[in-house]
């Protein structure tokens, strides 16, 4: 194995709980007992194949009922091309309402992941269908232009948000393109949550933002959740719950660890980033 491929597997190690659904479980315990809340991620996404599309939905059934079972404080976090969106619309709408559906019944919330630009209109679609019914979210992506329209709509619906900065490459003029561009949108976005939203979720590593966020939740008082990905920055993570704020960490698992490792390697950017997210003691 490469240097670069032992790398990537010791980050992979760090970011992802591990390969079965008890790690996800286990993992997310631990920090639960820290007051941390999780957003479990079965790894995975592109399916092509209705197979994998049947492995990943029987597997949420799965940690559904682990979930419930050990009493987790944790929701489940779904990527709409794992539910089968590449093979077709109607299969991937019917997979997550089967899958919202057995969590609405046992009280546990599902999030819908924002992949790739080109699906952003079916996965609203498909939240829009349920979001009458509660108990569920959807991730917005601050790199986008459209999102701040997409947000309008949302919360006029009563739609929950979690907000991010957004993950994946997007060609054309779609998205804003630089670092302080899309901080600028993050942060308007954010302010226009805290004013016509009462339940959100800040999703960032960003102190900037998150230093923002509670400077503005003292004065708007909304029920906030401040949410970050396992194993990069989770001791800042831990300090904000010990403050007595809500918060959530994203624990993917699964031994799909590919696309999403590599989707960390390219925020960290910098080696430095990467070696310091490596070596940074894991409180948990
Ligand atoms: C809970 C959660 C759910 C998410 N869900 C989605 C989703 O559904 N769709 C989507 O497109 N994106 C999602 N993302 C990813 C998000 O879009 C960003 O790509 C990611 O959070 C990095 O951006 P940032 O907000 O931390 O800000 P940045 O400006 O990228 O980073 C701020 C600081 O955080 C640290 N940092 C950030 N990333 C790393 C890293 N990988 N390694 C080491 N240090 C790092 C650095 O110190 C950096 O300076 C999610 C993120 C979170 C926290």
């Amino acid at each position: 194995m490469s240097g670069w491929a032992l790398l990537e597997k010791a980050l992979a190690g760090r970011w992802i709980a591990g390969p079965r659904i008890k790690d996800a479980a286990e993992r997310s315990a631990r920090f639960n007992r820290l007051g941390i809340g999780t957003e479990i991620n079965y790894l995975g996404e592109d399916f092509r194949t209705k197979a994998e599309v049947r492995d990943a939905v029987q597997t949420y059934f799965r940690l559904i009922d682990e979930i419930k079972r050990d009493r987790l404080d944790a929701d489940i976090s779904l990527k709409p091309t794992q539910l089968g969106l590449l093979i077709s619309r109607r299969l991937a709408k019917d997979n997550y309402g089967r899958i919202v559906a057995r969590a609405r019944s046992r009280g546990i919330f599902v999030w819908l992941d924002m992949e790739d630009a080109e699906h952003v209109d079916d996965t609203i679609s498909f939240y829009m269908a349920e979001v009458g019914r509660g108990n569920v979210g959807i991730c917005v992506q601050a790199y986008l232009r459209r999102s701040a329209a997409d947000i309008r709509g949302i919360v006029a619906m009563g739609g929950i948000i979690r907000l991010v900065k957004g993950a994946y490459s997007v060609k054309g003029n779609g998205a804003f393109k630089t670092k302080p561009a899309v901080d600028r949108d993050y942060m308007a976005l954010m302010e226009y949550l805290f004013k016509r939203s009462k339940k959100f979720m800040v999703a960032t590593h960003d102190t900037k933002m998150i230093k923002a966020a509670l400077r503005l939740n003292g004065h708007y008082n909304r029920d906030v959740t401040y949410a970050m990905l396992n194993g990069i920055r989770n001791r800042y993570a831990i300090a904000l719950a010990r403050s007595g704020h809500r918060v959530s960490l994203y624990v993917p698992f699964g031994s799909r660890w590919v696309d999403y490792s590599y989707r960390r390697l390219k925020e960290a950017g910098h080696l430095s980033l990467i070696i310091r997210s490596l070596f940074e003691r894991q409180s948990v």
